[in-house]
């Protein structure tokens, strides 16, 4: 069992991290969690959290909303020199989550896409995978990641909400993968769309993720995600599949490992 997403260094975590961390690897002791970095302060907690455990990896990188948290403060080359500096370290893997958000600010998109654009360049230097943060900013997204010199870059549009028409888009990139979190088990009738996006995306291209501590799956709704909360989300994923269980656990798996070259170090 894979979380490919997850933020542990959040203070949510803060009193019982060893606990959290307890009853994901109890019982699944081959599996991984990558946790994700959002802004200069996280990415260094993200790394300082990967010692706690050789199944813990990292992501590093800057979210969009980090524009808006530091204004006039925030400077683009800081962050691709802290990016630099940190991807050394031998447990970083992976770039993200990076991406467009303009459900929060959509005052500000030039200056979001130059972020994303200017880290996606560095993903693509450093050979490493993306995880990419996309609300209400599809088009943009995709206009910026089909570009010819992103092809050979490994993406995954993380937490996908697309409707089946951008899903059919997002499709026509062999190198884009999708994950997803407990949202696709919410019974609300209104999100049937997101099954029927399930449906029609192979499960090679989809991987699992809590997005811990925010969007706790159904039966723990409303309650602090964890990364243990990610079998609800495969559960989902294989039932979606017609799979069993176990099947659908595999080839997730599989697909977490293959993205992100999981393995132990
Ligand atoms: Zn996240």
């Amino acid at each position: 069992m894979i979380d490919t997403h997850a933020h542990l260094d959040f203070e949510n975590f803060e009193d019982d991290l060893r606990e959290v961390l307890g009853r994901f690897f109890e019982g699944n002791p081959q599996g991984f969690i990558v946790n994700i970095g959002v802004d200069f302060e996280r990415n260094l907690e993200s790394i300082k959290l990967t010692k706690k455990d050789k199944r813990i990896f990292t992501s590093i990188g800057f979210h969009p909303e980090i524009l808006d948290e530091m204004k006039e403060s925030f400077s683009l080359e800081k962050a691709i020199l802290q990016l630099e500096e940190l991807s050394q370290e031998k447990k970083v893997i992976a770039i993200g989550e990076i991406g467009l958000d303009y459900f929060h600010n959509s005052s500000n998109k030039k200056q979001q896409k130059e972020l994303f654009i200017a880290q996606l360049d560095f993903a693509v230097k450093q050979k490493m995978p993306v995880v990419i943060h996309c609300r209400d900013a599809y088009e943009d997204v995709y206009e910026i990641i089909s570009q010819k010199k992103y092809g050979d870059l490994r993406m995954v549009m993380h937490c996908f909400c697309g409707d089946l028409k951008q899903t059919e888009f997002f499709l026509t990139l062999d190198n884009l993968n999708f994950s997803f979190t407990g949202n696709i088990t919410f019974p609300k009738k209104d999100d049937a769309e997101i099954l029927e996006v399930i449906r029609i995306i192979p499960i090679e291209k989809i991987m699992a993720e809590t997005d811990c501590p925010f969007l706790a799956p159904t039966p723990m709704r409303g309650k602090r995600n964890e990364p243990s909360f990610v079998k609800f989300i495969i559960e989902k994923i294989a039932y979606i599949k017609e799979m069993q269980r176990e099947e659908g656990e595999k080839i997730l798996d599989q697909n977490a490992i293959d993205f992100f070259k999981l393995r132990l170090i």
